[in-house]
């Protein structure tokens, strides 16, 4: 036993270090992509099932390493977050995602919003309003096009500051939602204070809503919360017709999950966008 427990010590301090070192390196090949810009912009629809129409299209960055090849947002956001990297990172998805919908708009395709992931870091960022009117300027989107998906965890921090930041952000047009919905922070009492248009309920109450009757109870919490304080909500991570079948009986009409696509690189979402073009 005592043999084994001395391994134990050891592949746990050998793991330590290794995860130290992948961390290590992985920041450095991420500051590195940054400046070579090997990061794509992939995009997933989002549904109105009462109107039967694409209503959005979710901007979801893609790390393109030329060896290794895609590496999933999982793996390197959080640590873009803890370097700071997030937020030239963060500029540049925004930046590319605000130019993209544009051009999309420009050559006559639906008329859809984008909605941009923003992490805790750049919320906080000094100049983050300042660079979203930079942005908008720049590539020419109309404020009312774009949404920012922001989480519960950070929101809460400084209840004051937000308010401040959200408030700036609202006046311009910009949309502004929860995402991860019900994961986060357990007072609710936000909902009605922050400028919320919003909510995104995660997909991790989706997964099971049909078999689980706790998870079943807490959707139609949230769906009957967010109609009753007149907010949007809309599920992710649908993935199944009965989901689907599920959602739409208890009042919930956006969508968004596998059912209906997958996140897709530009040139597979023009291709959508055209055949969806007279739905
Ligand atoms: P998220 O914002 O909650 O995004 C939804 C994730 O669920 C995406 O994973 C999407 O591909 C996946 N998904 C969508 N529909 C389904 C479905 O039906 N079933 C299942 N199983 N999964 C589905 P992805 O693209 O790997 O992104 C993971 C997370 O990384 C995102 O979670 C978000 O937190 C973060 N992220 C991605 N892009 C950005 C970004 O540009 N900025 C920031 N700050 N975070 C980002
Ligand atoms: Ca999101
Ligand atoms: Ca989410
Ligand atoms: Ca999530």
């Amino acid at each position: 036993a005592k043999e084994k427990g001395r391994n134990n010590f050891q592949f746990f301090s050998e793991e330590m270090n290794r995860n130290a070192y992948d961390r290590h390196m992985l920041e450095h090949r991420l500051r590195e992509a940054i400046e070579q810009e090997h990061f794509q912009v992939y995009y997933q629809p989002q549904w109105d099932m009462q109107t039967r129409s694409l209503i959005g299209l979710e901007a979801l960055v893609r790390w393109i390493d030329p060896e290794e090849g895609m590496i999933s947002p999982a793996r390197f956001i959080p640590v873009a977050e803890e370097t700071g990297l997030i937020r030239p990172l963060g500029e540049w998805v925004l930046r590319s995602a605000c130019a993209q919908v544009q051009a999309w708009h420009e050559e006559g395709y639906p008329q859809v919003r984008v909605g941009v992931n923003i992490s805790g870091r750049q919320f906080r960022q000094p100049d983050l309003v300042a660079m979203i009117d930079r942005i908008l300027a720049e590539t020419g989107l109309p404020a009312e096009f774009l949404e920012l998906e922001l989480t519960e965890s950070y929101l809460m921090e400084d209840a004051e500051a937000t308010n401040r930041i959200l408030a700036f952000l609202k006046v311009r047009g910009i949309d502004l939602a929860i995402d991860d919905f019900g994961t986060g922070y357990s007072s609710l009492n936000y909902l009605k204070n922050f400028p919320i248009d919003r909510i995104k309920i995660d997909q991790s109450f989706i997964r099971d809503v049909t078999g689980s009757r706790d998870d079943a109870a807490i959707v139609e919490a949230i769906i009957g919360m967010a109609q009753s304080l007149e907010l949007d909500v809309i599920a992710e991570g649908v993935e199944t017709a009965e989901q689907l079948k599920f959602l739409q009986s208890r009042g919930c009409q956006e969508m968004q999950g596998y059912f209906f696509a997958r996140p897709m690189p530009v040139d597979e979402v023009s291709r959508y966008l055209a055949e969806n073009r007279d739905r």
